[in-house]
Order: C-alpha cells, then sequence, then structure tokens
C-alpha cells in the first residue's frame, strides 16, 4: 500500500462533501464502500481513509494519514506538528464568542468572570490570555449553544457561519476569535513518492481553485470601442480578439476574476460592449 498517498477526510459531517467534491473536480474517481472506513481512488494513486474531524490533526501528526483535510479551527485547536499546503476555499466559518442576548454587552471586559462553554478550550484561553481576560473555561464536546439556557455557562465560543443557530437559541455574537476554512495538511516528512503524488494532487487542486475563482467572457465590440474596452479587460495574457462576419465589431475573449466581475461587466456595457456570455471555466492551467 506504500505505492499510494493516504488521505483523510471527514466520515460524515460538513466537510464530507466539499471534500468528495474536491476529488471528483480533480477528476479522481472513487467508490464509496458501505462500510465506508476506506477505500482506493480507481485512478490516481490515492487511499482515502474516512475519519472524524478532530482525529485528523493526529493521524497527520503519526503519519498513519499524509495528508487530510480538515478546518484550519481544529488544526490551531489540536496544534499538532503537521504543514499546511492550501487552501481549499470550503468548509468557511469563524470562532466566535457569543453571550445571551439580553446580556447589555459593552466590550471585551464583560467577560471578566463569566463561566464560557466551549469545545476549543486552547483557542480560548489563548484568545482570553492576550486579551487579559480571566474567565472560568467549561470544555464540553458538543451542543455548546445550549449551555447558557440550562445554566452550565453565562456564555459560549463555537463555530458560526449564518449564526442562524445562535438566533434560534437566544444568544449574539460579541467577538470573533477565528476565521476558518478547510484546508489540505500534511504530515511533516513524507518519502519521496508520496510527495511526488502530493505534488500532483496539488497541481490539479490549483488548476480547479483558479477555475472557480475565474470566468469565461465573450463579448461583441463596436471596432471603434476595442481599444478602450481592451484596456478594462485583464485576460489571463491579454484578452483574444475575433473579427465577425460584421466587418464593424469583433468578439472579445477574456478571463475575469470573480471578485472583480460585476464592476467589469458594468464598464464594458457603459463603453459599448454587447451580446456578453460568461461561462464557467472548469480547470485553468497556466
Ligand atoms: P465529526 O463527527 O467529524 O467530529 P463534527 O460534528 O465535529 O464532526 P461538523 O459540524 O461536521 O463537525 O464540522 C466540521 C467542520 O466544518 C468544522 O470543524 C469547521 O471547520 C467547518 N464548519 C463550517 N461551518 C461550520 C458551522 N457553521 N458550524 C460548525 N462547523 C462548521
Ligand atoms: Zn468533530
Amino acid at each position: 500500500m506504500d505505492n499510494k498517498l493516504k488521505i483523510a477526510i471527514q466520515k460524515s459531517g460538513r466537510l464530507y462533501e466539499d471534500s468528495i467534491k474536491l476529488l471528483k473536480d480533480c477528476s479522481i474517481e472513487i467508490n464509496i464502500g458501505i462500510d465506508k472506513l476506506k477505500t482506493t481512488a480507481l485512478n490516481f494513486p490515492l487511499e482515502i481513509l474516512f475519519l472524524r474531524d478532530d482525529d485528523i490533526p493526529q493521524y497527520l501528526e503519526d503519519g498513519v494519514a499524509d495528508i487530510g483535510i480538515v478546518g484550519k479551527n481544529i488544526l490551531l485547536e489540536k496544534r499538532k506538528k503537521v504543514q499546511i499546503k492550501e487552501t481549499l476555499g470550503f468548509g468557511k466559518c469563524r470562532l466566535s464568542i457569543a453571550v445571551p442576548k439580553s446580556f447589555k454587552y459593552n466590550n471585551i471586559k464583560f467577560l471578566n468572570g463569566k463561566r464560557i462553554a466551549t469545545s476549543y478550550p486552547f483557542l480560548v484561553k489563548e484568545f482570553f490570555g492576550k486579551k487579559n481576560i480571566k474567565a472560568d473555561i467549561h470544555e464540553i464536546s458538543g451542543a455548546v449553544e445550549i449551555a447558557p439556557g440550562i445554566g452550565l455557562a453565562d456564555c459560549i465560543c463555537d463555530l458560526v457561519s449564518s449564526g442562524s443557530t445562535l438566533f434560534m437559541n437566544g444568544l449574539k455574537e460579541v467577538e470573533t476569535i477565528l476565521r476558518s476554512e478547510a484546508v489540505l495538511a500534511s504530515h511533516m516528512y513524507l518519502g519521496s513518492l508520496q510527495k511526488m503524488i502530493l505534488d500532483k494532487f496539488l497541481f490539479r487542486i490549483r488548476a480547479v481553485k483558479k477555475a472557480k475563482n475565474n470566468k469565461y467572457i465573450l463579448l461583441n465590440v463596436p471596432n471603434e470601442r476595442l481599444d478602450m474596452i481592451i484596456s478594462y479587460l485583464p485576460g489571463i495574457k491579454s484578452p483574444a480578439i475575433l473579427p465577425l462576419a460584421n466587418s464593424e465589431c469583433s468578439s472579445v475573449h477574456s478571463v475575469v476574476n470573480e471578485n472583480d466581475f460585476w464592476r467589469i461587466i458594468e464598464n464594458l456595457k457603459e463603453l459599448g460592449a454587447q451580446d456578453i456570455l460568461v461561462l464557467p471555466i472548469e480547470k485553468i492551467i497556466l
């Protein structure tokens, strides 16, 4: 089995679907068996281990898995020796402190002397240390958000994405201590074959990530506006210009970053671009 790279992913939960999708987007095919403890990719030297996310950092430190997909929040809390290779853009959330809605929270000093329930005792302690807060940290492993309601704590520190769970439990978010997303992490010392497979995998991941952040756009432009419009278009190297049957217009093709996308489209339209088509990109290899 040593001729494969072993990747640990979450067995079920919030990172599972996106982790499987990442493999798929990298054209790595897998069959998920019924026992779902591990499986082997059909067309790439990868063995997939399905684990609880909390256990992944330890497995990576020990080298039981070579690489793994896990939230930055878990990695920072567990403090195992691993290397972060790539951020993956999914599983985005923040680790935040929340207090009951009725509390009059003015500033962080409010937390002095409070009982705070969390599954992230290390990160909370570190944050309070920096802010000079002395609070009583209660570690609990799940359903942290109900702790104030049942009198177990005054406030909590937990992962938040939309904030709806907090809201439903009568809590409000007052401090963010960490922003997190899923990352690809690796064992500190990989063998040379494993390193080579990892490089191939990273190459694919980066091509997929770049493609997701960009759109392919095509537009028709009156020739007298061409120079002006091109100056607004980045393109990967430079936009492509193709003649149209109508000799007064040209077709311009380019790649635009998702973040600048609407601003650029609005400008182009104002400058006289017509028939703008926007297409998703599957992979970008530079
Ligand atoms: P496991 O059974 O594997 O221990 P879990 O219940 O601890 O699962 P999940 O709730 O599935 O974990 O969350 C896994 C990861 O998803 C988190 O560690 C975090 O990185 C990320 N995540 C993204 N958004 C949220 C959110 N709103 N709440 C919790 N985790 C989130
Ligand atoms: Zn977990």
